[in-house]
């Protein structure tokens, strides 16, 4: 494995500890996100390493803030994976701003419980901006209720609760008050390929991850409008519909455009997870794969996805304000009073929380609208572009469409395709280079790329395409 240079950093001592422990912080900050790019992708050590050099008892005596600084970054050297580096395609995973890192450090250092708008204006009137710009980039209508949570994970739950309150207040039920016991049943529609997360949610909010009724999708994960019509014949009651706007796997989304008039008939809540797929509403040339998204009841995009906000951050909406703040709110508010403004702790779960909106509002400001709307069709000119290259190469296979900024590869064909496919992912991500990971869809092992770093460019798509082709030659010739 190369070498790479270590964390260093120099210490400028001034009289003031406290600006000499941030000044080594922030040099050491500088220094790693400067190797990045050179750096292998996976870590030098593993978690059992991790945990001895982090683990064992806490100490009796206290020490300097120095000396503790000093150990986590010298101990965290080499035990920390690229998920920054442009050449990292795993998951969905965004990668860390810079002008998103910077706002978080004042975060830190203001150390603001973002709860209130009159403890906390600055804090407050940043986040509140973040979810008007949001919604305008996403399509979503005016006034939305609007909560920054940790996730999409949380994200759609929180969606969920709002769906709850409000169809169960349809049948003259108050969730809030009463509980779920003896309250009226609501059907659970799902696609059969909902994200894991959606099915959490449901857990969560105790609608049971079972007690749902899956719909058939197409062959690239988009729900079938025939099934989804016969699923809803069969139901009465309260009904939540929860689609999908980006699919993990073909990068598609459902056709909201069908499904929520034919869910609206039935007087049902259309919920979406478009943990990803939502900003392809920002770019002019993907903005019409959500066709009709905006006519959901509500929905869930991460932050720290597609607009590459640090961890943790994501937004909540509901098209309707009143439900969202019923199931969140401590104190019941609905709208704020004369004069003042939207509490964030009224729309989420948490009352004293980091005001993890800001590191978005300094990344939205930076990008303006057309950066945003760049960077998302650039990420999916480069799929389309990975996608042409690997399709080229005989024995590799793309699964889905390239839709948007994901790519489905497999190697090889039969029986042999599902471990060759697995022993080249290896191969690839052992040698460091690029990151893509592991996937399964359509029966297959599958190796997943998203572009979706705010940084990766065409020569980055070069040279994943040369690792996944080299390695599947050398795989095939085995
Ligand atoms: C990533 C993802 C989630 C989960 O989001 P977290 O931010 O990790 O909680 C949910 N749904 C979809 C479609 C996703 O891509």
């Amino acid at each position: 494995m190369q070498a790479f240079r270590r964390w260093e950093f120099s210490l400028t001592k001034s009289n003031d500890q406290t600006a000499d422990l941030w000044q080594q912080a922030f040099n050491s900050a500088v220094a790693y996100r400067e190797n990045v790019p050179e750096m292998p992708i996976l870590p030098l050590y593993d978690a059992a390493e991790a945990h001895a050099r982090f683990g064992g008892e806490l100490d009796e005596e206290s020490q300097s803030s120095e000396a503790v600084l000093a150990h986590i970054l010298g101990q965290a050297e080499g035990g920390i994976l690229q998920f920054t580096s442009p050449r990292f395609f795993g998951f969905v995973i965004g990668a860390s701003h810079p002008v998103g890192v910077a706002a978080d450090w004042m975060v830190s250092a203001w150390g603001n419980p973002t709860a209130y708008a009159e403890m906390s204006p600055a804090t407050v009137a940043m986040e509140n901006a973040v979810c008007t710009w949001a919604a305008d980039l996403m399509g979503l209508p005016k006034n939305c209720g609007a909560g920054i949570v940790t996730g999409a994970t949380i994200a759609n739950t929180v969606g969920i609760m709002a769906a709850r309150n409000a169809l169960l207040s349809q049948y003259g039920w108050d969730v809030e008050a009463d509980g779920l016991f003896g309250a009226p049943e609501v059907h659970v529609v799902v696609g059969e390929q909902a994200h894991s997360a959606v099915f959490a949610g449901l857990r969560y909010v105790g609608f049971g991850a079972n007690r749902v009724t899956k719909v058939a999708t197409d062959d690239q994960a988009r729900i079938l409008p025939d099934a989804m019509e016969r699923a809803l014949e069969n139901l009465s009651g309260p009904i939540l519909v929860i689609l999908q706007a980006g699919s993990i796997n073909s990068g598609d989304s459902d056709p909201f455009a069908d499904l929520i008039p034919m869910a609206k008939k039935r007087k049902a809540w259309v919920h979406v997870d478009g943990a990803f797929g939502l900003w392809l509403n920002a770019a002019p040339d993907t903005k019409h794969m959500l066709d009709g998204v905006e006519q959901a009841d509500s929905w869930a995009v991460d932050l720290h996805k597609w607009l590459n906000a640090p961890y943790d951050s994501a937004l909540v909406y509901t098209k309707d304000r009143a439900p969202l703040v019923s199931a969140m709110s401590a104190t019941g508010a609905y709208l704020p009073e004369e004069g003042t403004f939207p509490n964030p702790s009224d729309s989420v779960m948490e009352l004293s929380r980091r005001a993890r909106g800001v590191p978005s509002y300094a990344i939205l400001k930076t990008l303006g609208k057309n950066g945003v709307a760049e960077m998302v069709s650039r990420h999916c000119r480069l799929a389309r572009l990975l996608g042409d290259k690997l399709r080229a190469e005989a024995g590799i296979t793309i699964l889905n469409e390239i839709a948007s900024n994901q790519v489905a590869i497999c190697c090889g064909e039969g029986t042999l395709g599902d471990p060759q496919t697995a022993q080249v992912l290896k191969m690839v991500q052992d040698r460091g280079k690029v990151f893509p990971t592991h996937g399964s869809w359509k029966g297959r092992t599958t190796i997943r790329a998203s572009i979706i770093g705010h940084e990766t460019q065409d020569e980055d798509i070069d040279l994943l395409a040369n690792e996944l082709i080299e390695a599947w030659r050398a795989v095939r010739k085995s």
